[in-house]
C-alpha cells in the first residue's frame, strides 16, 4: 500500500503515548485524574430542553432527509438574530452565515478555500493544532506568531517581517484563547483588523470561547470592529457554551465572499448538518442562552479559583484567566512540558497536556483543563503537594523536584 505524501506533513500526535499509559493505569484500577481534556461534557451535560427539541425533530420524516447545504434558514436566521442581540452585528442570514459541522470543520475548509501551494498563513504558536496542520495539508506555509508571557499571549504585529506580511493570505487568531486562557482588549483587535485590511489578508477569528468568560469580562465578535466585515470571517461554535461538543454544530459568519468560497469547498465535502441538530441549536440560541452560560461559567470560575489557589500554595504565581477553561502552567525548572506531564502521570496519576501539543512556544508549559469537578482539581493539587512539587514565581526560582 502507498499513501499520500501529505500524510508525512501531519505532525505526530503528542498525546498518543500519554493516552496509552493513562488507559493502562485505569485498567489497573488506579484513580487517574484527567486534567487534559478540552471538553465540558459529560461533567456538564447538554441542557435537557435542547436535547428535547432534537428528540422530537428526529422523529419527523420531513427532517430525516439531506439537510440544506448552507444550513436551514431557521438556523441561519437564529444565528443572525443572536449576533444582533449579543454583539450588535448586522448579518444577512442568506449570504453572511453558513452552518458548520463544528467550528473545527469550518476552520479546516476555510483554510482550503484560501491557501494554495506555497501560500503563507499567519498562525499563533501555541495555537489550536488544526490551523497549522491544515495549512500544511493544503500545501501552504504557516508563519508562526509567538504567544509568550512577554507579549501577553498576543501576536506582536511589529515582529512579523514585512515581506511575510505582504505575502500572507490568511491570519488566524483565537480569543479567549486556547491553550493560554488569554483575552485581548478591543484596541488590539482593531489593530489586527487594520493590519489585515492594509495588506489584504483574510482574517479568521476563532471565537470558540466567546461565551466562556469570567469576572464580568464580555468577549467581543471580530465583526464589531471597523472594517472587519471587509476582510474577516468568524467561526462560532455551540460546543463549549452549550455543552454540545458531540453534536457538531457551529457557524461561519462574516464577509460574504469568504463565506461563498468556504461553501464552494464544503459542498464538495459534506452535505450539511442533520436538520434536527440545527433546530435544537436554534432553540439553544433563542431560549435565554445567558442562563446556560452563567450556570457553566460559575462552575468554571469556582474550579479556576480552586486551581489558582492550589497552584499558588505550591509556589506558582499565575495570571487570573478571564476566558476559556484552561490554565497554562509553566513547568518547574529542569523540566519541559513533556517530562513534567510524564512525571505527573507516572508518579501521581494526574494527566495534563504537554504544551508542545500547541506549538514550540508551548514547550515549557502544560495545559490544565477545568473540565472535571472542583474536588478532583483539589485532589490533583494535593497529590502534587504531597509529592513536594513546587512551582515558581520568576525564572530561575528553585524547583522542588528533579527531572525524570
Ligand atoms: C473546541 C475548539 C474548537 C472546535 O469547536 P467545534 O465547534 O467543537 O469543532 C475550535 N477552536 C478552538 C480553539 C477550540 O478550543
Amino acid at each position: 500500500m502507498e499513501f499520500a505524501r501529505r500524510l508525512a506533513d501531519i505532525p505526530p500526535y503528542l498525546f498518543a503515548e500519554l493516552n496509552q499509559k493513562k488507559a493502562r493505569m485505569i485498567a489497573e484500577g488506579i484513580d487517574v485524574i484527567d486534567l487534559s481534556i478540552g471538553d465540558p461534557v459529560p461533567e456538564l451535560p447538554t441542557p435537557d430542553h435542547i436535547v428535547e427539541v432534537l428528540r422530537e425533530a428526529a422523529l419527523r420524516p420531513e427532517y430525516q432527509n439531506y439537510p440544506d447545504y448552507n444550513g436551514c434558514p431557521e438556523f441561519r436566521q437564529a444565528v443572525a438574530e443572536y449576533y444582533r442581540r449579543r454583539f450588535n452585528v448586522e448579518l444577512d442570514w442568506a449570504s453572511e452565515v453558513t452552518a458548520l459541522n463544528g467550528a473545527k470543520e469550518g476552520l479546516a475548509h476555510l483554510i482550503w478555500a484560501v491557501i494554495d501551494k506555497g501560500d503563507v498563513a499567519l498562525v499563533p504558536d501555541p495555537g489550536y493544532p488544526v490551523y497549522a496542520t491544515q495549512v500544511r495539508l493544503a500545501g501552504g506555509a504557516p508563519h508562526f506568531m509567538p504567544l509568550t508571557e512577554a507579549n501577553g499571549f498576543k501576536p506582536d504585529l511589529d515582529q512579523i517581517p514585512a515581506k511575510v506580511a505582504e505575502a500572507a493570505r490568511l491570519m488566524i487568531i483565537n480569543y479567549p484563547n486556547n491553550p493560554t486562557g488569554a483575552v485581548v482588549e478591543a484596541a488590539y483587535i482593531q489593530e489586527v483588523v487594520d493590519f489585515c485590511r492594509q495588506r489584504d489578508i483574510i482574517l479568521c477569528y476563532d471565537n470558540a470561547y466567546a461565551e466562556t468568560t469570567f469576572d464580568g469580562y464580555v468577549a467581543p465578535s471580530v465583526l464589531e470592529f471597523d472594517g472587519a466585515m471587509e476582510i474577516a470571517v468568524e467561526t462560532y461554535s455551540l460546543s463549549k457554551p452549550f455543552n454540545m461538543t458531540g453534536w457538531r454544530i457551529g457557524a461561519a459568519v462574516g464577509n460574504r465572499k469568504i463565506i461563498d468560497a468556504l461553501r464552494r469547498i464544503k459542498t464538495n465535502v459534506d452535505t450539511g448538518v442533520f436538520t434536527p441538530v440545527q433546530l435544537a441549536a436554534v432553540h439553544a440560541l433563542k431560549s435565554s442562552p445567558e442562563t446556560v452560560f452563567s450556570r457553566s461559567n460559575s462552575v468554571y470560575e469556582r474550579r479556576r479559583d480552586a486551581a489558582l489557589a492550589g497552584f499558588s500554595s505550591l509556589g506558582w504565581e499565575l495570571p487570573v484567566t478571564k476566558g476559556s477553561f484552561y490554565i497554562w502552567l509553566p513547568v518547574p525548572e529542569g523540566h519541559d512540558g513533556g517530562s513534567f506531564a510524564q512525571l505527573l502521570l507516572e508518579e501521581l496519576a494526574v494527566v495534563v497536556a504537554p504544551g508542545a501539543t500547541w506549538g514550540s512556544n508551548g514547550m515549557n508549559y502544560v495545559r490544565v483543563a477545568l473540565t472535571v469537578e472542583e474536588e478532583r482539581i483539589r485532589e490533583a493539587i494535593q497529590r502534587m503537594k504531597d509529592a513536594g512539587i513546587r512551582g515558581f514565581i520568576s525564572a530561575g526560582a528553585a524547583a522542588g523536584i528533579s527531572p525524570v
